[in-house]
């Protein structure tokens, strides 16, 4: 069985989209990945086919309704009993690579998309959902969420990149930011493609880039430097050789 990715969404024409491209649409061409897109409006009752209704207490916007997502959602559900239930909220857990790992192990995910204000608070007291968010900015929609979240979890898919990468090396997987990138022309700019990488020496490449990705993340993001183990102290000096190596 492959990675199934389910959607419950009010656009499910914006699937797969930019995921249609490159290695997802290729991958998605060869079955190594499969798209449920699922349009929430089949499921509304009523004749107008709504989906959504004034916030309770009054204020701007308007809510979807918990029914009409809870029939679109069991009926997804047992359609694809396997899938773990998330929904896209600025107020879930912030999406991390820990995460995206453990759902491209598994078998997919069923991604509920919000709109409007968001979604009645009902529906997530009466289903297990797990609410995800991928950043602290608000988007118009849950959508572009979903596809940013599966565009993370395809990539580490087997088959998907190719065997000369596996992303094991990619910033968050160990824990720091990635270190520098360089590539022909040696000189640009005046600027020159540090010694070091152009050694040879392969245990002073790798020494050279564990120090960089330690100093970026010590300096861009702190709080990933301390989870890493990193204290005050005992961080890289910074002090370069003239190869650009550190102390
Ligand atoms: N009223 C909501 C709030 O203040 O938190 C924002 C609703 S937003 C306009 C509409 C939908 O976009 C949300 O229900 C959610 O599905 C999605 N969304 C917006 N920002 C998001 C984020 N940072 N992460 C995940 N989903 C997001």
């Amino acid at each position: 069985m492959s990675f199934t990715a389910a959607v419950l969404t009010l656009y499910p024409e914006m699937f797969p989209g930019p995921l249609g491209t490159s290695l997802a649409g290729r991958a998605l061409a060869e079955g190594k990945w499969a798209l449920d897109a699922v349009q929430i409006r089949d499921f509304a009752a009523d004749r107008h086919r709504s989906v959504d209704d004034t916030p309770a207490g009054g204020g701007a916007g308007m809510v979807m309704r918990a029914d009409v997502l809870a029939t679109a959602l069991d009926a997804t559900a047992a359609r694809h009993p396997a899938l773990p239930i998330l929904a896209m909220t600025p107020r879930g857990a912030p999406l991390a690579q820990a995460r995206v790992r453990r759902l491209a192990d598994g078998p997919g995910a069923l991604i509920l998309c919000g709109r409007f204000e968001g979604i009645d608070q009902r529906l997530f007291d009466a289903r297990a959902i797990e609410e995800v968010s991928i950043g602290d900015y608000i988007l118009s929609g849950g959508e572009m969420a979903a596809l940013t979240l599966l565009d993370a979890c395809i990539r580490l898919l087997p088959g998907v990149m190719g065997a000369a990468s596996s992303g094991d090396d990619e910033s968050f997987e160990t824990g720091l930011l990635e270190y520098p990138h360089y590539t022909r022309p040696t000189t640009w700019e005046g600027r020159t493609i540090p010694q070091v990488l152009r050694s040879g020496d392969h245990a002073r490449i790798d020494a050279w880039r564990k120090a960089e990705a330690e100093t970026i993340t010590r300096l861009r993001r702190p709080d990933l430097w301390e989870r890493h183990g990193g204290a005050p102290g005992r961080s890289p000096s910074g002090a370069r050789h003239e190869d650009g190596t550190k102390s």
